[in-house]
């Protein structure tokens, strides 16, 4: 794993409680948190003039609040962004990119395997007149044939949801924006410690903060970073409208999460490695989909700085009993939805009738997905062989 230096400073600081007030020699160690619903002015007049710029005026909190802009402001520096809108989950910050962008009679291209409810998300636009096509197909001559005239947002996921594959970031912009679309791309796999997609030419960056940049499992929260024109754009237009502001305490969660990330990034990173290489070698398993693993390993590594721990493999008997036979015999992966945090976790898309909805989706029988935590390789390599050791 490559951070860069600066990225790990900007995290161990992140919304730092900052320089005393003059004179006085010593200040807090972590950010006050602002619980507050409002803020008075000294005059009705400071009053007007917080409303005619209520984007960086503290008037009210699903504006702005001081607590959720100093995290707010670490994310905007680690993406190499402008701005951050931070909301109280990722679908929060999905939806505003979304309801802020666009228009009847726009569509929307999304690009590999997209999160489930961003999907859904699109789906529910149908009925203003918006339409959606996911293209699975990564090939970025297939990218050039599925942009229509009416484009209005590339949507990427990379690494994609479910089977990790690796997008040419760099491409995929710039075919968009020829095709005069703008770009978004979700970041929560790598977080911006192992890709950074504004530099790549990405407009917009969403973020389920819920993941490895909280880390603990104890906050759901979302983020979006890109200008300050653009963020300033979609506050008007939709974040303080659909009012989904990180709350003061959960930003102050988030910030202390962000603290470690490099030092946590860099455990799963080496323990999902070890564990996919154990899982590689089993007579049990099909094939890892890790971006290590990717044939294309070059082009993987021209695109991220390192890898997180999430990946999926495949189960030679590809049913959906030898799938539920597995994740019950697991201790120490607990089952459940969501990732990044410090425990392992288990989950798996297929269901008991779930032949054609799985194919749909383009997903292999048989796929079990790994969050890899921070218990140690060790305890979930046994784990996994105990698991797997009991299939027939
Ligand atoms: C979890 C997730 C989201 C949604 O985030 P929430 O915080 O659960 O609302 C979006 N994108 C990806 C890739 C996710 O894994």
């Amino acid at each position: 794993m490559n951070l860069d230096p600066e990225d790990v400073r900007l995290c161990v600081s992140a919304a730092s409680g900052g320089e005393a007030p003059g004179g006085v020699t010593s200040s807090p160690m972590t950010p006050p948190i602002v619980q507050t619903s409002l803020f008075s002015f000294p005059s009705f007049q400071a009053l007007l003039d917080g409303f005619a710029s209520e984007h960086r005026s503290q008037v009210y909190t699903r504006g702005m609040n001081p607590t959720r802009q100093a995290v707010e402001g670490t994310l905007a520096a680690l993406e190499r962004g402008e701005a951050c809108t931070c909301f109280t989950s990722g679908m929060a910050a999905v939806s505003a990119v979304m309801i802020g962008l666009l228009r009847q009679g726009d569509h929307v291209l999304f690009v590999n395997d997209t999160y489930g409810p961003t999907v859904q998300l699109a789906r529910r636009l149908e009925r203003f007149g918006i339409g959606h096509d996911v293209l699975l197909d990564l090939d970025v001559d297939a990218v050039r044939g599925a942009i229509r005239p009416s484009t209005r947002l590339v949507w990427m996921e990379s690494p994609g949801t479910m089977l990790f594959r690796v997008l040419d970031v760099e491409a995929v912009a710039g075919i968009a924006h020829e095709r005069g679309a703008l770009v978004c791309l979700d970041n929560s796999w790598s977080t911006p410690l192992l890709q950074k997609p504004l530099e790549k030419g990405v407009d917009f960056v969403v973020h389920s903060a819920t993941k490895y940049l909280a880390g603990h499992s104890d906050v759901v929260a979302g983020a979006v970073i890109s200008t300050a024109e653009r963020i300033q754009e979609l506050f008007y237009r939709s974040s303080l409208l659909l009012g989904g502001m990180l709350s003061p305490f959960d930003s102050w969660l988030l910030s202390r999460g962000i603290r470690s990330l490099p030092v946590r990034l860099r455990q799963h990173e080496a323990d999902a490695l070890r564990v996919a290489e154990f899982l590689s070698a089993h007579p049990a398993v099909a094939r890892i989909h890790h971006p290590a693993f990717s044939e294309d390993r070059e082009g993987v590594e021209g695109q991220l700085g390192g890898y997180s721990g999430l990946f999926s493999f495949e189960l030679r008997a590809g049913d959906f009993g030898s799938v539920r036979t597995v994740v019950d015999r697991l201790e120490h992966f607990r089952i459940g939805v969501s990732w990044g945090g410090v425990e392992s976790l288990v989950l798996s898309p297929e269901r008991e009738h779930g032949a054609e909805r799985l194919a749909s989706r383009g997903l292999p029988r048989g796929l079990v997905r790994l969050s890899v935590g921070l218990e140690g390789a060790d305890l979930l390599i046994d784990d996994l062989a105990q698991a797997l050791g009991s299939l027939p």
